[in-house]
């Protein structure tokens, strides 16, 4: 059973559904609400326990109601949440997101996330020095994302960073990351290249190994020399949202039986998390892992 840090953030996501997107000042009657578990740290961490991973998640929670429901989510999913703290005076994080007509406008408040310090990760350093593997996203502040490559970096334990929502980095903050997994249009923004530079040359010139997410058709990944496919698995997709927080913690997951192996099982339990609703409701048990890559 893989130890893995998360280090990232937790969201409350709230879903609107309308007729149409309203204009401003104007009040609307919608047809339905739902609130949902998000964050891509809270996401990951489900992901990687739901695999059989033991999870430990730093991370931070306002004070409001739904801090309480964002940690009880957590832990009944068996994710340590004993680093995560609670950020007094202080909302958790939301995504506000209206749907109307097959398109979604969101807006997100980061609340307790911009509040997670380089300090809080340090009270987490025995946990990543004990772990096989560190994932990290872009949802928290940049210098607790340094700190956490740094630290892990400093423990010889492979951190993955996930560059998402992606800004550009110092060369020398992705020298630190064991392998970066953007999307194409990440990694261009991640190196300050240009958009429609081909991406199999972007990865060539990316200062570390990098593996990189391609929707339906998979992934690239590339250690050295030259960039080699996984192909994605057919499945029937009802919702995308999560697949690549799916795919991460199935990398970090499977990290110790090699890249290839990994990034072909991050493959498929990305492809059954777009076969149900929702960022949490399909990511996959190992025996459904398992019945896929049969
Ligand atoms: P992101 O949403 O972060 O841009 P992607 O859309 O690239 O991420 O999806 C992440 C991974 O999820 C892909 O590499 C692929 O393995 C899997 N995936 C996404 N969409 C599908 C799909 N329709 N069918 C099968 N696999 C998919």
């Amino acid at each position: 059973m893989p130890h893995i840090v998360v280090v990232g953030s937790i969201n409350m996501d709230l879903v609107t559904v309308a007729p149409r997107f309203p204009a401003p000042g104007e009040t609307l009657l919608g047809h339905r609400f739902l609130s949902a578990h998000g964050g891509k740290g809270g996401n990951q961490a489900v992901a990687a326990t739901r695999l059989g991973a033991e999870v430990h998640m730093v991370g931070a929670v306002g004070d409001d109601a739904f801090a309480q429901q964002l940690c009880e989510g957590l832990q009944q999913e068996g994710v340590d949440i004993s680093h995560v703290v609670r950020i007094d005076d202080c909302s958790s994080g939301t995504a506000s997101i209206t749907v109307a007509g097959g398109e979604n406008e969101i807006v997100v408040v980061p609340g307790a996330n911009a509040q997670l310090q380089p300090s809080h990760v340090a009270k987490a350093q025995h946990l990543i020095a004990g772990a096989d593997a560190v994932l990290v996203q872009m949802e928290i502040p940049l210098e607790t994302v340094e700190a956490t490559l740094r630290m892990a970096h400093a423990q010889r334990v492979p951190v993955i960073l996930n560059p998402a929502p992606a800004q550009r980095l110092p060369t020398e903050w992705l020298q630190l990351a064991r392998y970066i997994t953007p999307n194409q249009h990440e990694l261009a923004i991640l190196l300050g290249a240009d958009a429609d530079e081909d991406f199999r040359s972007l990865m060539r010139r990316t200062p570390c190994p990098v593996v990189l997410t391609h929707g339906a058709e998979g992934a690239w990944f590339r250690e050295q020399g030259e960039p080699q496919h996984q192909a994605g698995f057919a499945v029937e997709a009802v919702d995308s949202t999560g697949a690549g927080d799916t795919f991460n913690a199935a990398f970090a997951v499977f990290l110790q039986e090699g890249l290839p192996a990994a990034v072909r099982k991050a493959c498929a339990a990305a492809a059954l998390s777009v076969t149900h609703l929702g960022a949490r409701g399909g990511m996959p048990r190992p025996i459904e892992l398992d019945t896929l890559l049969a």
